[in-house]
């Protein structure tokens, strides 16, 4: 029988997984999740995982499982027992990033949502073993041919602000930026596309999943058009596909999928289809853009620095746009920084959070 070991299956992309396993007959050999015992213990019950893991020994008592592993070690402890050939890796933020390096050196594939792994460290991973489930990645696949290229495209949906007053975004609080019009996505990811951070990490996603610096992005504010490509001949192709991870998901667990996930986009429904430009106005980090592509090892300086922005304007500390300015300033102040290898990325990950 096949089956996935499943990292992040409380989080958004976790959930919408494990309705693709149920449906295509994937045994869940084990499940990691961060703080919601509530919901593991469901999937649990439901899934009856041979392992578990969850980031807090506190909650240990609380997990109706005999096996349960603890924090960072303990995913990677669970990887390893695991015999199952992918592994999902839906955490948020930069603790996904060991996890997807050691399921790589297990020989495993790994179906790949943690974009943050390859923003930070693109340049050290093996990407034959990874398969991206973002819906914007899989559109480019979807619409790759053997035709040559010019040009790639992906679309933002603009976030939370994306009709706000730009002096009124100052005042913006916490709650507000997670009022995402389109997706349903957990809280980071969510903020990531308030700021547009979120198109900067797929940018970079997508040179490293297709070697390409030649990528552009716009605002398409239905999100039904996720990516698209403009070949040599001078003929444009575009995804079109409902706003829904799921079709993403069944692709990265089955390869081919011959049934229907989502209904097809009613076009007539659908209406007029526009497209914007990102400005940094309105997303001062979309200033770095060109710069960030054509230097994506600074992508660990990006994401630390924006992990810790996130956790200041949680907690209040600072305002939406102070956000952007946190990223900048340590972009600028780490400049020249570059990792020969995974110990640097650890280092400069830390380095730049305490310079913070
Ligand atoms: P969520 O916040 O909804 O889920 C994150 C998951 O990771 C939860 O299961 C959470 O557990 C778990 N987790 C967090 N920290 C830890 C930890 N220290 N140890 C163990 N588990 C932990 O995020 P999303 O599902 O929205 O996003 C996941 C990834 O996928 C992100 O990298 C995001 O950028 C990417 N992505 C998401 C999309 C979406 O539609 N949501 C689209 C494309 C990419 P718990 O909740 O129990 O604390």
């Amino acid at each position: 029988m096949k089956s996935i070991v499943l990292l992040g299956s409380t989080g958004s992309i976790g959930v919408n997984t494990l309705l693709i396993a149920k449906r295509y007959g994937f045994r869940v050999e084990a499940i990691v999740a961060g703080k919601n015992i509530e919901l593991l213990n469901r999937q649990i019950s439901e899934f009856n995982p041979k392992f578990v893991a969850i980031s807090d020994i506190k909650d240990r008592d609380k997990v109706n499982h005999s096996n349960v592993f603890i924090g960072e070690s303990g995913i990677l402890e669970l990887l390893e027992l695991s015999k199952s050939e992918t592994i999902v890796n839906a955490l948020v933020g930069y603790v996904g990033l060991s996890p997807t390096l050691k399921a790589i050196e297990l020989g495993k594939k790994v179906a790949l949502a943690n974009k943050e792994s390859l923003v930070v460290a693109g340049e050290f991973i093996d990407i034959s073993k990874i398969v991206p489930i973002d819906s914007e990645h899989f559109g480019l696949w979807y619409l790759m041919n053997n035709r040559p290229v010019s040009k790639l495209y992906i679309t933002a949906s603009g976030g939370a602000f994306r009709d706000w007053k730009i002096e009124d975004m100052k005042n913006a609080t916490f709650k507000e930026a997670l009022n995402h019009p389109n997706w349903s996505m957990g809280n980071k990811i969510t903020i990531d596309s308030a700021t547009m951070t979120n198109k900067l990490f797929e940018l970079l996603e997508a040179k490293w999943l297709f070697n390409t610096t030649n990528i552009g992005a716009f605002i398409e504010k239905k999100s039904i058009i996720h990516a698209l490509v403009e070949f040599k001949d001078g003929s444009t192709t575009a995804h079109f596909a409902g706003v829904d991870m799921k079709l993403p998901i069944a692709f990265a667990l089955n390869n081919r999928v011959e049934d229907e996930i989502l209904p097809p986009v009613d076009l007539l429904k659908m209406g007029s289809v526009e497209f914007k430009p990102i400005t940094k106005e309105r997303y001062p980090t979309w200033e770095i853009k060109e710069h960030l592509l054509a230097n994506p090892h600074l992508g660990v300086v990006v994401n630390a620095s924006n992990e810790e922005a996130i956790k200041k304007f949680e907690k209040g500390e600072c305002n939406f746009f102070e956000m952007s300015k946190i990223v900048l300033k340590a972009y600028k102040e780490f400049e020249n920084i570059r990792a020969k290898n995974i110990d640097d990325i650890i280092r400069i990950d830390k380095e730049v959070r305490n310079s913070i």
